[in-house]
């Protein structure tokens, strides 16, 4: 199945333009970028860096747009078809959107086909559902007035996505966004902008009015010049914390936008030594680490372990990762890819390095490999006995290397490790202690805990975090509607 897949790698058309108002379109810039394919190294796409001169000209195409209510004054029910028929169309171009993510990311086609693809276009479907059913409220104010409280979109929306889910962020943003009315421009990382730039040409095609979806490739600047415009009212933000600290500087220092950050995690999976079954702990650790080559916001990219069975839990889990098949993303059978470039492997493999130096043991990998030549392979490796202060225990790898952390099994000197960070993004707990599961599951500070489970997911709930990991609102879910509308008041005197 490799064979298919590359040859159609060689002769899938790739996005090259912007898309503003609608349509693919040369940018303004003199500037372009390579965007580098990870799985071997080579050029996948070379694309414009949209500078202020494009940010002008796509937020002035979202602002008339917005202005003329040609998409924020169409009945919810006909916005709801509009969207109805992009997530069909993301359905029917699974393939095609998949490989052009597969060669931007070097995550596994298998992944990207059954999974990113198709996640973009339930989220879609999801806020097409919610667009008609979203009610004002009446104020349970005395007899003398009526007032109501309705929700407006905000305007101008900027979208901010980074590389790790291209796709499914990329949804989980513009679905709520559209269906609320708003405009918006995405601004997809210089690292994966191809299927995103395809995802506009099928809204397009769906029937969404001209300029309400526009697309602008491009390096940090363009991201930058958008947090900074005077005429975005809103940006939706998920990547670093450094990059997220910045654009809230842009914002306070620009027109005061509305802002939220989803900033990533260093989330703590805490295991006690009666959890219910070490096999399936292993198993879910190992996922929920080594998925996406670790590059996964919410990743459990630490083991909290009580000292009574960590050996034995280390093991197993090193057994589950010895086992997973990592090779060309583009063989069907692989379940391990590349890194998404030469930097992030640079980055990952410096804080590997940095294990020794901090007193810690590398138990498994930490070297890099090459199913593929020329490509940003890494081995999972899994890093033990690990200092609560180092920096591989606290800042995030966004790599596929687990930081295993020991405890003594009571539950106060657990919580002290998995709240140990700034970050606040998810946590898990293992104990067949019921009471005891409970207790350590509300005391940790994340936004999503799980109990004997690790990464369920489902577009029905909100994702987002406490502390470093964000602020400013959730994606995913009804509550991602909050992000993207205002409310206003209405008083009547009776
Ligand atoms: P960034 O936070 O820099 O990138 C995220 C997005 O922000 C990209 O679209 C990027 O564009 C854009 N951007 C960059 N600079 C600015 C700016 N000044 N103003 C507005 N937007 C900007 O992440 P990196 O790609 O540099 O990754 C570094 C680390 O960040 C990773 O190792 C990981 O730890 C973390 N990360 C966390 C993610 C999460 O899901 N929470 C996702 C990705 C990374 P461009 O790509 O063109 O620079």
């Amino acid at each position: 199945m490799t064979t298919t897949w590359t040859q159609a790698a060689r002769t899938i058309p790739r996005p090259t333009q912007a898309v503003i108002d609608g349509v693919g379109v040369e940018a303004l810039t003199d500037r372009s970028f390579d965007s580098i394919g990870p799985r071997d190294g080579e050029v996948v796409a070379t694309l414009p860096a949209c500078d202020e001169r494009d940010v002008d000209r796509a937020v002035a195409a979202a602002r008339a747009a917005f202005a003329d209510g040609r998409w924020r004054d169409r009945a919810p029910a006909e916005r709801k078809a509009v969207l109805h028929r992009f997530a069909d169309l993301v359905d029917a171009h699974r393939d095609e959107l998949a490989l052009l993510e597969t060669l931007d990311t070097g995550k596994p086609i298998g992944d990207t086909t059954a999974v990113d693809a198709p996640g973009a276009a339930t989220t879609l479907r999801w806020y097409a559902e919610a667009a008609d059913k979203v009610y004002g409220e009446v104020a349970p104010t005395g007899p003398g007035a009526l007032a109501t409280i309705t929700r407006e979109p905000m305007g101008v929306v900027a979208a901010i996505v980074p590389w790790n889910y291209p796709m499914i962020i990329t949804a989980w943003k513009i679905g709520p966004a559209l269906a609320t009315g708003n405009s918006v421009i995405v601004k997809p990382a210089e690292q994966s902008p191809m299927a995103t730039l395809r995802l506009a040409e099928l809204a397009s095609q769906a029937g969404l009015p001209p300029g309400v979806l526009n697309v602008l490739p491009g390096e940090g600047a363009t991201g930058a010049a958008l947090a900074a415009h005077g005429d975005v009212d809103k940006v939706t933000f998920t990547g670093s914390t450094a990059t997220g600290r910045k654009v809230l500087e842009a914002a306070a220092a620009s027109n005061l936008k509305s802002v939220s950050l989803e900033l990533g995690g260093k989330s703590p999976q805490v295991v006690f030594a009666d959890a219910p079954d070490l096999d399936a702990v292993a198993e879910a650790v190992a996922w929920g680490i080594f998925y996406n080559q670790g590059q996964t916001c919410h990743a459990g990219s630490r083991l909290v372990v009580e000292d009574a069975v960590a050996d034995e839990l280390v093991g197993r889990i090193a057994e589950v990762a010895r086992g997973l098949t990592a090779g060309d993303p583009l063989d069907e059978a692989t379940q391990l890819g590349a890194l998404v470039s030469r930097e992030q492997l640079e980055r990952v493999v410096g804080y590997i390095d940095l294990a020794g130096q901090e007193g810690a043991t590398v138990v498994l990998g930490g070297g890099r490999s090459e199913p593929v030549e020329g490509g940003c392979y890494l081995e999972p490796t899994i890093l033990d006995h690990v200092r609560a202060d180092a920096r591989i225990a606290t800042e995030e790898i966004f790599g596929p290397v687990l930081v295993v952390q020991r405890f003594d099994g009571t539950q106060d000197a657990a919580l002290h490790l998995a709240n140990g960070t700034d970050y606040g993004l998810a946590g898990a707990v293992w104990s067949a202690d019921h009471a005891r599961a409970e207790r350590v599951a509300a005391r940790l500070r994340a936004g999503s805990v799980y109990v004997n489970c690790f990464d369920l997911g489902d577009v029905t709930v909100p994702h987002g975090g406490f502390g470093a990991s964000g602020f400013g609102g959730r994606d995913k879910s009804l509550h991602a509607l909050d992000q993207y509308t205002e409310l206003k008041t209405t008083w009547r005197s009776l």
